[in-house]
């Protein structure tokens, strides 16, 4: 079975979709964005995928790539058109060549016009193709820059696009108005700059008069993404928390685990956010956690060190993992849900203060 996940960004409005084959958990993504990773991370960790390739669609100018990113992580393979000219790439891909992962895979159609490295990813069943910023909903990538040629992307969207099956779905590289999907079919009929009976002439005529802004990015992301988004000071996105091992949930959620929590107990401050009741009752509590009920954690939270990292505790991990976004909300700053609750603390037969054996 396909696992198949659409990830949206919504700063450069940037489509990443995650495809993968359910029996051997081979994944492939196209058009990872470079401060998504944790979040795309996050997510092929908890699906319990095997990240093998990274591709992009093109060299965007909006955005910079994750595929550096993640092959810094996770040791993925970076495949990209070989008319991108784009360095640091592990396989380079022309029209017609296939790309696995695990039983299935996705065929490549050679679609420039927006760019001349433009691919578009055809899935191996065709019931599935990523046209990335060559054929939009109801639109079409911009052709003004970066080799762009109305005539060129006109003949990909008919010759190539158009000639896939009628309810093939189409997933764009970006939508601006958060529409998700269209098909052949829909565009072929309805695309108010390629459909119905326009020619390319009065493609043309349309595109040359868009009058777009030039993209704010496009002098960092271009320059970034010719070496598949590696940025210029080599520094990975966003910052891992040093203070402890800690994970990123794709809730959004730093989470440590109760073991991790014990080690380092008395360089934190526990906070547990469950009733007076549960923190006296049977469960008991961990030695040293304070007690601040989560419908009074932003009152009090001004009785709390901003100095020293807060974990937060509950029964079961779900109230506490809102205390860390409550407590992010007053200003703090290293802050960790303990994966689990006391559940799980007591399933690993750490110390407990009262409570029932
Ligand atoms: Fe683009």
């Amino acid at each position: 079975m396909l696992i198949f996940r659409q990830l949206f960004d919504p700063t450069s409005s940037t489509y990443t979709y995650l495809l993968a084959d359910s029996d051997t958990r081979h994944a492939v993504l196209i058009d990872p964005v470079f401060e998504q990773v944790r979040r795309d991370g996050a997510l092929i960790e908890e699906l319990g995928l095997e990240l093998c390739t990274t591709l992009d669609t093109h060299v965007h100018a909006d955005h910079v790539t994750g595929s550096w990113a993640l092959k810094q992580r996770f040791g993925c393979k970076i495949a990209l058109s070989e008319v991108s000219g784009a360095e640091g790439a592990d396989r380079y891909l022309k029209d017609g060549d296939t790309v696995e992962f695990g039983a299935r895979h996705l065929n490549i159609l050679s679609t420039p016009g927006h760019t001349d490295g433009c691919v578009t990813y055809v899935l191996d069943d065709r019931s599935k193709a990523f046209t990335g910023d060559c054929l939009l909903i109801r639109g079409s990538g911009r052709t003004d820059f970066q080799q762009g040629s109305p005539e060129l992307m006109f003949r990909s969207v008919h010759d190539k696009i158009f000639c896939l099956p009628a309810d093939c779905l189409l997933y764009p590289g970006h939508d601006y108005r958060g529409l998700t999907v269209t098909s052949v079919a829909e565009e072929r009929e309805f695309n108010p700059r390629l459909g119905g009976k326009l020619s390319v002439s009065d493609f043309a005529g349309y595109m040359h008069n868009l009058g777009l802004p030039h993209p704010k990015q496009i002098d960092v992301a271009v320059p970034a993404n010719l070496k598949c988004g590696q940025p210029a000071d080599g520094a990975l996105p966003g910052d891992q928390p040093d203070w402890a091992p800690l994970s990123y949930s794709f809730a959004g959620i730093w989470e440590i685990q109760p073991q991790a929590l014990n080690e380092i107990r008395d360089k934190v401050q526990i906070v547990d956010v469950r009733g007076k009741d549960e923190f006296d009752g049977p469960m008991g509590h961990i030695p040293g956690a304070k007690l601040i009920p989560l419908d009074k954690l932003a009152e009090r939270s001004s009785k709390l060190a901003k100095d020293k990292p807060i974990v937060a505790v509950c029964r079961a991990g779900g109230r506490s993992a809102q205390a860390t976004v409550i407590l992010k909300r007053e200003g703090f700053t290293e802050l960790a849900n303990m994966t689990g609750g006391m559940l799980l603390w007591r399933a690993q037969h750490l110390d407990v203060v009262g409570g029932e054996g």
